[in-house]
């Protein structure tokens, strides 16, 4: 087999062809690379021209890095759904402690999970997200030792941050990070016993943090202004995207704040990701909207509930866990069910195969993505395909 190109090398390829999602992983392969946003607003690396990096990190970069492959797990038992995945056990969850379940982004499960294994001496540290101390409109990756810490993660980003520039290391260490995270660290730690425990979340992609900045200046920020606190969702269910800075609070709507000011300006990478539920994880959670007669999510406030996927044996292990000792309160659900109120990734997995063919007429190459069955959906969705395949050619061709 012939030896990848440096790693350098290879990053500035991923950006080049414009399949980098932003991960961090290589910059925690070689401390060299840097993670910065770039003039539109995505976290991206910069890899040092004529340094060498450090032995092995090519190859891990190689066959981990999302901006070129991704790869569903491979037979990790239980059932397989063709749009959520593999799976051991689907539930409608949510954590009992009511402000976990209110500060979490629905139903605060992964938070409670994360802080209870910390409290019990089961974990020893968790790497996830939060807002930047320093700066509050920013998105920080951080890792917490204590239970009170890793629950101030609670709720959801919608913002650039790379969580996996902080590997997990050993059994004792969580893991919760986007699907392209966790994907990239699966494929560093591998599955065994000595793996971390990896966590992820639905994901329809990450947004600019122009976004964000644009939204502060729309809700009136005074100019110039940091805000002092903002959170995207929480207190409640959706919750709001809420900001303070000194006396002034502004505050707007799930729907306003993803569907109008952040949804829209998803990165290019994300719109062609196979894997927005997670694949790759121990554990999952996503929104379990309850939706109209035709599927689509009705935002209407009320207490948080998540759609909870164990995929593993050891994430089985782990949410049984989480019942019998009181962490989250949950029922049994069906797989066909959360695929219902989740439209978005059930149309971007089904037309995957279409996007990628578009994209390719138009001289864009795709990451390589094995094992999620693209093939499958194309058989049963040919009109739908050719439709994609046509538009993100045609958007391809003029971007
Ligand atoms: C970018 C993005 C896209 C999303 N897209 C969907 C979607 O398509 N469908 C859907 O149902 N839900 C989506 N969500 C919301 C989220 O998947 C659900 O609300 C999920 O049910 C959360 O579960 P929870 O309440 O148990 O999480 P919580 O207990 O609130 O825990 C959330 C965890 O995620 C981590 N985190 C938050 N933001 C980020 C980030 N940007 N990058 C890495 N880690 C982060 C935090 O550190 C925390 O540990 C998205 C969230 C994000 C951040």
């Amino acid at each position: 087999m012939s030896s990848p190109r440096g790693l350098h090398d290879q990053i500035r390829d991923v950006l080049a062809a414009d399949n980098c999602s932003g991960c961090g992983l290589c910059a925690a392969l070689d401390p060299q690379v840097t993670l910065e946003l770039n003039g539109d607003g995505y976290l991206r690396p910069l890899a040092p021209e004529n340094a060498p990096a450090p032995a092995g990190a090519a190859e891990t970069f190689a066959a981990a890095c999302p901006g070129r492959i991704v790869r569903a797990p491979v037979d990790p038992g239980g059932k397989r759904h063709p749009i959520l995945g593999p799976y051991r056990a689907v539930l409608s969850a949510f954590a009992t402690d009511p402000e976990q379940r209110t500060a979490g982004s629905s139903g605060g499960v992964l938070t409670a999970i994360a802080a209870s294994l910390l409290a019990s001496g089961a974990a020893s540290r968790v790497i996830g997200a939060k807002g930047s101390p320093e700066r509050p409109r920013l998105t920080t990756t951080v890792s917490a030792e204590r239970a009170e810490d890793a629950a101030s993660m609670a709720g959801s980003r919608y913002a650039p941050v790379g969580n996996a520039s902080v590997l997990p290391n050993g059994p004792q260490d969580i893991f919760i990070g986007k699907p392209c995270e966790v994907s990239a660290v699966r494929s560093v730690v591998g599955s065994g016993p000595d793996a971390p425990l990896l966590m992820s979340f639905f994901c329809a992609g990450t947004p600019s943090q122009h976004a964000t900045d644009r939204l502060l200046v729309d809700l009136g920020m005074p100019s110039m202004g940091e805000p002092t606190r903002l959170r995207y969702r929480g207190g409640g269910w959706p919750g709001t995207f809420r900001a303070e800075a000194g006396d002034w609070a502004g505050e707007t709507s799930y729907e306003e704040s993803w569907g109008r000011a952040l949804g829209p300006t998803v990165q290019w990478r994300c719109k062609v990701c196979p894997d927005g539920t997670g694949w790759s994880a121990d554990v999952v959670a996503g929104d379990f909207w309850q939706a109209d007669s035709r599927g689509y999510p009705q935002f209407v406030e009320s207490d948080g509930v998540s759609a909870l996927i164990a995929r593993t044996d050891r994430g089985q292990r782990l949410v049984e866990a989480a019942l019998g000792n009181g962490t989250i309160h949950a029922t049994k659900a069906e797989a066909t069910e959360i695929a219902a109120v989740q439209p978005l990734q059930v149309e971007r997995l089904t037309t995957l195969y279409g996007r990628r063919l578009g994209a390719a007429a138009a001289g864009k190459s795709l990451p390589r993505f094995v094992g999620f069955r693209l093939g499958f959906h194309v058989v049963r969705h040919p009109i739908r395909n050719l439709r994609f395949s046509r538009g993100t050619f045609v958007r391809a061709r003029s971007a």
